[in-house]
């Protein structure tokens, strides 16, 4: 089940690729079977890279990495609409400085608004934490901005999910027989409006991850806490 929730979007390949990781693992470990152990490293290995020694961050990056994943972690659990945390470890792996897994109770095949702006408040978790506890941002939330941004374009211009556009769709999906990249389909000031509209709701995300995570602070320095001595909970 586990498997199967992790694995969304993989191809036949894919998961013999899987299989095959799993399999090297187990065998280093002397081990005669495969066990969900070796499978969920293989799932991480093939998605992000191996795993890389924590020991090669000094102790302000591990702090800052501790809070940026526990500012997600706690933020994830808080609220009603986001997906349950499966894992968070600060240990790097591939180029991410560490990671919060989080993982649908079921198959879906579409997103409700309220599941939506919860994903969103997760994603600004990281960068919220940092800045509220060590009053300083970096460069390890530009993932989580990046996501963020893209998923707010969708809902302002093609879920109809804004309330300034109503279910004008200024976006047309993308030939997926060129490159994919969805046209837009509106006035330059139309599209500068919807900039601001997607700057906006950005911003009230962000100012309810600050509101989750300042109410809930001392959890919050108990999850970083616990990830600093044991690296992955
Ligand atoms: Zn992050």
């Amino acid at each position: 089940d586990i498997l199967a929730r992790r694995t969304p979007g993989f191809t036949g390949a894919d998961l013999s690729n899987l299989v095959n990781e799993a399999a090297l693992l187990a065998a280093r470990r002397d081990k005669k079977k495969i066990y969900m152990q070796e499978l969920e490293e293989a799932i991480e290995r093939v998605m992000a890279g191996p795993e890389r020694k924590s020991h090669i961050m000094n102790d302000e990056e591990k702090r800052l990495t501790a809070y940026h994943e526990g500012g997600h972690t706690l933020v994830g659990m808080m609220l009603k609409h986001a997906d349950p945390v499966h894992k968070v470890t600060i240990i790097p792996r591939g180029r991410a400085g560490g990671y919060t897994l989080m993982l649908p109770k079921e198959d879906r095949n579409y997103a409700t608004k309220s599941e939506l702006l919860d994903k969103l408040k997760v994603a600004m978790g990281g960068r919220v934490a940092e800045e509220i506890v060590l009053k300083e941002i970096s460069t390890g939330a530009s993932q989580d901005i990046q996501q963020a941004t893209r998923m707010v374009r969708g809902m302002v211009m093609q879920y109809g999910m804004s309330d300034k556009f109503g279910l004008m769709a200024l976006t047309q999906s993308g030939n997926e027989y060129l490159d994919g990249t969805p046209v837009v389909n509106c006035a330059d000031t139309t599209a500068a409006d919807a900039d601001s509209e997607v700057r906006t709701l950005l911003q009230t995300c962000y100012a309810d991850a600050i509101s989750t995570l300042r109410e809930n602070r001392g959890l919050l320095d108990e999850v970083a806490l616990y990830l600093l001595e044991k690296e992955t909970i």
